[in-house]
């Protein structure tokens, strides 16, 4: 199977105050060596001479921030390090970092899909979680992108945003297919200990709107209605958080939910190659100086048993609407006996059968798939499914 590969690139303008990501606001004076030194952690890579990739992903952090000579030096490394095959090349980008010149330079270099990080359409909303554009540069920067050339778009939303009402999100998702993006993220609020919203939901306080959250059940309610909205909008619901025009689902994505093998570069990223899963050091600046020296950042290297990947595959897979076919998970995990693989299967089966007595799972056949009804509690259904 074709590899994917991740280009973490962890700067962002501000730290979003629902954010609790390994980012961090510096100087633009490290952004070209920390290039540089993803170039030669590509290089160095002696996996690389052997294997093809359809995917790349750019994310973060925000990407779209580093010049476009320093993103198209990256992009070039991989080409002289790998064989690709009709890639599909993805840029995050936030709307107010986007200039018809950096779009123009962008797609010259060989990205064809951007990954705008929208979030709301209110710009009270936007200002209150901290994030740098408002509404109208969303608008702006679709428009650039349009005019210079670009046919996949994808946009996100994110329910339970300080101050968002019922009103302001339906406002949103209406503005949102207004601009009819080829793909649409909606994701729900997770608010995070480790971030000034997490931190301030726990402690008390009213500087970063914590108390204007809105309520886990309103959540729902918002996400079940941009369910019908986009439904009827020609959009394709496939994995819990992601719509797709016709034949524009993710392909990188798509690797991550079907555990095919993804190679992360830069501080921070994953990577798995169907049988260990590693991550770089998160920081920065030590990620830099360790691949100066010739020293490795991986850490974190750890296989995985037959056990784990046997739950990945329902806990990963069942995040697809199309679900997951049993006869072939049963096949290709009959033979690890050994190492508990089978008896944890039937324990698995077990827990299907009591999920799908509840209607939170639909089974056909051999294909398993959560209930569209029950996707706002996706989470709950998958850790019942596996306790
Ligand atoms: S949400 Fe995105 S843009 Fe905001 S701080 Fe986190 S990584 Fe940066």
């Amino acid at each position: 199977m074709s590899l994917g590969i991740y280009i973490q690139v962890p700067f962002c303008q501000t730290k979003c105050t629902y954010c609790n990501f390994h980012t961090g606001v510096v100087s633009r004076d490290r952004y070209l060596p920390y290039a540089n030194a993803v170039c030669r952690e590509i290089a160095g890579v002696a996996e690389a001479q052997q294997l093809s990739a359809d995917t790349i992903y750019f994310g973060g952090g925000t990407p779209s921030l580093l010049d476009p000579a320093a993103l198209a030096k990256i992009l070039d490394a991989l080409r002289a390090n790998y064989s690709f095959e009709t890639p599909e090349i993805t840029l995050e980008a936030d709307p107010e970092t986007i200039t018809p010149e950096k779009a123009k330079s962008w797609l010259a270099a060989g990205f064809n899909r951007i990954s705008l990080g929208v979030q709301s359409f209110s710009d009270r909303e936007l200002q209150a979680t901290g994030r740098m554009h408002r509404r109208a540069d969303v608008g702006r920067a679709t428009e650039i992108l349009r005019a210079a050339g670009f046919d996949n778009i994808s946009m996100d939303l994110i329910t339970g945003l300080p101050h968002q009402t019922r009103d302001s999100w339906e406002q949103s998702v209406s503005e949102l297919l207004d601009l009819r993006p080829e793909h649409i993220s909606i994701y729900m609020l997770e608010v995070d200990e480790g971030s000034h919203l997490g931190k301030e939901s726990l402690a008390g306080g009213t500087r970063y709107s914590a108390p204007a959250i809105p309520p886990d059940d309103t959540q729902a309610e918002f996400y079940d209605s941009a369910c019908s909205h986009l439904a009827a909008a020609g959009y394709d619901h496939y994995e819990i958080s992601n719509w797709a025009l016709p034949g524009r689902r993710s392909r990188h994505n798509l690797k991550y939910w079907q555990r095919a093998p993804y190679l992360g570069l830069g501080a921070g990223a994953h990577s798995f190659d169907g049988t260990t899963r590693w991550a770089n050091v998160h920081d920065s600046a030590k990620y830099v100086a360790m691949i100066e020296q010739g020293i490795t950042p991986r850490e974190q290297i750890e296989p995985v048993t037959p056990e784990q990947a046997l739950e990945e595959e329902f806990f990963l897979g069942l995040r697809q609407l199309d679900g997951i076919d049993l006869a072939r998970i049963e096949r290709d995990y009959s033979s690890l006996d050994a190492n508990g693989a089978r008896a944890r299967f039937a324990a698995i089966q077990r827990q299907v059968e009591s999920l799908q007595a509840q209607n939170l799972l639909d089974r056909e056949g051999e294909r398993l798939r959560l209930s569209p009804k029950h996707l706002t509690i996706s989470s709950s259904i998958l850790a019942e499914l596996l306790t």
